[in-house]
C-alpha cells in the first residue's frame, strides 16, 4: 500500500496526514507541508498522480499511500501504519472529495450516496482513526469544506448536504475534542483553480467569466490560498482556533455583491 517505510524514522518532526494529495487544494497542501518540513503521509485514489507529483525516490519526508477514503479497512490500516512506524499523527487536512452535478429530480440515488460517501462518511473515518493519535499529541484535523457548505449551491443537492454534513461534524469534533487539547476547524472555499473546477465550467467560458465577476476580490481562489490556511490552522499561530468554519471565498459569502452598483 505504502512504498518504502525505512526512510522516516520516528521523530520530533510534525507528521501531517492529507488526502487527496495527488490533485489541486491536496497537492498544494502537501507542497506547504513539506516547505515547512514536516512528513507528509499522502493519501489518494489516483496513485499514478500522487507518484508524479510526489513519487521522488529521494525524498524521505513523503510517503504516499494509495486509498479511497470511504474505505474504513483502508484508512483503518493506515493511521495503523503511521502509529506502528513513525510514533503518530499531528496535523490532518482531509481535501478529498467529489462533486457531482444535479438537482434531486436528475440524480439518481446511487450518486447521491456516493457523494455523501466520500465526502461526509470520508471526513468520519478520517476523523475516527486520526483522533486516538492527535488526542496522544494534541494535534490538529481540518477539513476543506465549501461555501457550499454554509449556503445552499443551485444544481448540486447532493454536493452541497455533504458539505453542510462535513461542516456540522467538524463542528462536534471541535467541541468533543477540543477539551482534550485536539483542534477541528473546516475550510470553506469559494472556487478555486483547480481540475474540479475546470470538470465544472469545462468549455464555458462565458459561465466562468460570470462567477469571476461575482467574487468580490475579482478572481477565484489558487490552491495556494487554501493551502497557506490550512497551513496557519494547523501551526502554533491558530493555536486557539477550534470549530471555526472559516470562509476562503475573497467575498462571496459576505453578502450580496453586484458590479453593477459599483459602476453607477
Ligand atoms: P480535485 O482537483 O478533483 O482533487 C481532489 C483529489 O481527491 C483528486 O486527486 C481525487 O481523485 C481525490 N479523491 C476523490 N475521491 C477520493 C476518494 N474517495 N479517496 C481518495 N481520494 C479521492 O479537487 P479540488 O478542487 O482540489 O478539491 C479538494 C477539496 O476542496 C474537495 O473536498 C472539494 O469539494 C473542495 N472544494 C473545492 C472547490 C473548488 O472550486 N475546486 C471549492 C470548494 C471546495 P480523482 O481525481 O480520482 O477523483
Amino acid at each position: 500500500m505504502s512504498n518504502d517505510q525505512s526512510a522516516i524514522s520516528p521523530s520530533p518532526r510534525e507528521n501531517a496526514v492529507i488526502t487527496g494529495a495527488a490533485s489541486g487544494i491536496g497537492a498544494a497542501v502537501a507542497r506547504r507541508f513539506r516547505e515547512r518540513g514536516a512528513n507528509v503521509f499522502l493519501l489518494d485514489r489516483d496513485m499514478p498522480s500522487l507518484h508524479r507529483s510526489f513519487g521522488n525516490a529521494d525524498d524521505s519526508k513523503a510517503k504516499l499511500f494509495e486509498a479511497d477514503v470511504s474505505d474504513t479497512a483502508q484508512i483503518k490500516d493506515i493511521f495503523a501504519e503511521i502509529e506502528r512506524c513513525h510514533g503518530g499523527v499531528d496535523s490532518v487536512v482531509h481535501c478529498a472529495g467529489v462533486a457531482r452535478l444535479g438537482t434531486v429530480i436528475e440524480m439518481d440515488e446511487a450518486t447521491f450516496d456516493f457523494v455523501l460517501k466520500v465526502n461526509l462518511k470520508g471526513t468520519f473515518l478520517l476523523a475516527k482513526h486520526a483522533m486516538p493519535s492527535l488526542l496522544a499529541r494534541k494535534g490538529s484535523f481540518t477539513a476543506i469544506a465549501s461555501d457550499a457548505g454554509t449556503q445552499g449551491a443551485s444544481g448540486y443537492a447532493a454536493y452541497c448536504a455533504s458539505k453542510h454534513g462535513v461542516v456540522g461534524l467538524v463542528k462536534s469534533l471541535a467541541l468533543d475534542h477540543g477539551p482534550s487539547g485536539v483542534r477541528c476547524n473546516a475550510i470553506c472555499p469559494g472556487f478555486v483553480e483547480t481540475p474540479m473546477l475546470e470538470q465544472l465550467f469545462g468549455d464555458n467560458p462565458t459561465d466562468r467569466a460570470f462567477y469571476e465577476k461575482s467574487v468580490p476580490l475579482g478572481r477565484f481562489a489558487r490552491p495556494e490560498d487554501v493551502a497557506e490556511l490550512a497551513a496557519f490552522i494547523s501551526s502554533p499561530a491558530g493555536a486557539y482556533l477550534n470549530g471555526a468554519i472559516v470562509a476562503l471565498d475573497g467575498g462571496s459569502t459576505a453578502g450580496y455583491f453586484s458590479t453593477a452598483v459599483l459602476s453607477r
